[in-house]
């Protein structure tokens, strides 16, 4: 997909969007979901207007290759009333959505649906994203998600390392919450880095301490990796922080 750098957008008529790489997380005005990487940014900055590429970019029907019988429907809103949870990422549907017309619809955000298939990690690590998962996520030691919804996972090549795309997201949204992220393009990378690497994988592995033996070590090793390389590719293209961090854990 070619990028155009400066659009206009219905959902925005009034003025210029423009591609933009921020260093900071973003509310997408779309579908109200926390973005990481490049954007299409108002160009009057007091608007603060922000729409994932993918958003701005959604056409009115798609598909996905999990359900390839769901003929999936644009919507700038769910037309039904109530709490709905998108059945990729488990997170709520507060504005853009794609739908099929069964009964009970599929919802998924625009990015959800583009999500990639297969990462890689420079060093040959591969995850697989995954509709079922094969055995129990290694943040919450379930097999559905907090909202009982059973969400995508990425799952590496061997099936030992499985995430739910939930648990990832909900992880770095609570640490945005806090405060954690960068504030004035201040980035305080060791803080940061210690935060995150407390927080992953939080219950199904202990934290090696120094009694663990080298097999521990290693599988906290393999888990970090997993969890960084799905971030990277939740979040766009890696920001500062980011990218810094998925270097440090993929070369030690
Ligand atoms: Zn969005
Ligand atoms: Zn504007
Ligand atoms: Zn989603
Ligand atoms: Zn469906
Ligand atoms: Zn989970």
């Amino acid at each position: 997909m070619g990028l155009i750098t400066k659009i206009k957008h219905s959902s925005h008529s009034e003025h210029f969007l423009l591609l933009k790489y921020p260093r900071e997380p973003y509310e997408c005005n779309g579908c109200r979901v926390l973005g990481l990487g490049p954007c299409y940014e108002c160009e009057h900055e007091d608007c603060s207007f922000y729409l994932h590429e993918e958003c701005a970019n959604a056409t009115p029907s798609a598909l996905h290759s999990f359900n390839s019988k769901c003929s999936l429907r644009f919507h700038s809103r769910a037309p039904q009333r109530g709490r709905r949870f998108c059945d990729a990422c488990g997170q709520d549907v507060l504005g853009f959505v794609y739908q099929c017309k069964y009964k009970k619809p599929h919802d998924y955000h625009p990015s959800c649906l583009k999500l990639q298939h297969t990462l890689t990690a420079g060093d040959g690590t591969r995850l697989h994203l995954r509709k079922k998962l094969p055995s129990k996520c290694l943040n919450c030691g379930s097999r559905k998600t907090s909202n009982k919804i059973e969400g995508w996972s990425y799952v590496s090549s061997c099936g030992h390392y499985c995430y739910h795309v939930a648990c990832v997201k909900d992880m770095i949204l609570k640490k945005w919450k806090e405060g954690y992220f960068l504030q004035d393009g201040n980035v305080n990378e060791t803080d940061n880095y210690l935060t995150l690497q407390s927080a992953i994988p939080s219950r199904e592995l202990e934290l090696p301490s120094r009694k663990s033996s080298s097999k521990a070590r290693n599988i906290w090793r393999k888990a970090k990796k997993a969890i960084m390389l799905i971030i990277s590719a939740l979040f766009g293209d890696p920001t500062t922080l980011i990218s810094v961090l998925v270097q440090q854990l993929l070369s030690d």
